[in-house]
């Protein structure tokens, strides 16, 4: 899947050579309108720098939206194992799409090769490219699936996500501590989890 196809580029984000540039300056303006919405004083000296940080932070939090994760799967090379490879309690966040708030957990990979193998830090690196996007936890799940099951080509697959969402825990139904568990397999690992 390419950054084009997920979908979330708006009309002030540019693209130059494939790569979204974030539109900094509107991130400062909206902070700025978002301040005064809400009653406050956006020239106060508490929050003067306030939409300029923010603006780098979004920069950040959504640097995935300019990368593709299945140039960084692409990697795998030829090995004779054979065997289950799993990366187990993979830390990653993310920001829930319906809020705007983080969901923060652990991410569990596994697949069954078929010949080929990836540098085990490519799984995390393609996890984090998913994840700083607006998302929501069942599409980094699927997707994360889905790009190494057609990348990597290996017999099966399985990706399984636990996190807490910061919309359950401090707004709506407010039940902090809770997790949410979300996993796919693919191939021979379907229905083994
Ligand atoms: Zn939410």
């Amino acid at each position: 899947m390419t950054s084009a196809e997920s979908g979330s580029l708006n009309q002030s984000a540019r693209r130059i050579e494939g790569i979204i540039l974030v539109d900094k300056d509107k991130i400062i303006t909206a902070v700025n309108i978002l301040l005064e919405a809400l009653g406050d004083d956006p020239s106060r000296e508490g929050l003067v720098e306030t939409p300029s940080r923010v603006s780098k932070m979004y920069s950040d939090l959504f640097a995935g939206l300019s990368e593709d994760p299945s140039e960084v799967l692409n990697t795998g090379f030829d090995e004779g194992h054979n065997g289950l490879v799993t990366l187990q309690d993979l830390p990653f966040s993310s920001m829930c799409e319906h809020h705007l708030l983080p969901f923060i957990g652990t991410a569990t990979i596994s697949y069954l090769p078929n010949g080929r193998i990836l540098g085990a830090s490519k799984l995390g690196r393609a996890l984090d490219i998913l994840s700083k996007r607006p998302q929501l936890q069942e599409r980094i799940t699927s997707q994360l699936a889905e790009l190494i099951h057609s990348t990597l080509r290996p017999k099966g697959v399985s990706v399984t996500l636990s996190a807490e969402h910061m919309c359950m825990s401090i707004r709506g139904i407010k039940k902090p501590g809770t997790r949410l568990v979300t996993s796919i397999q693919k191939g021979v690992l379907k229905n083994q989890s």
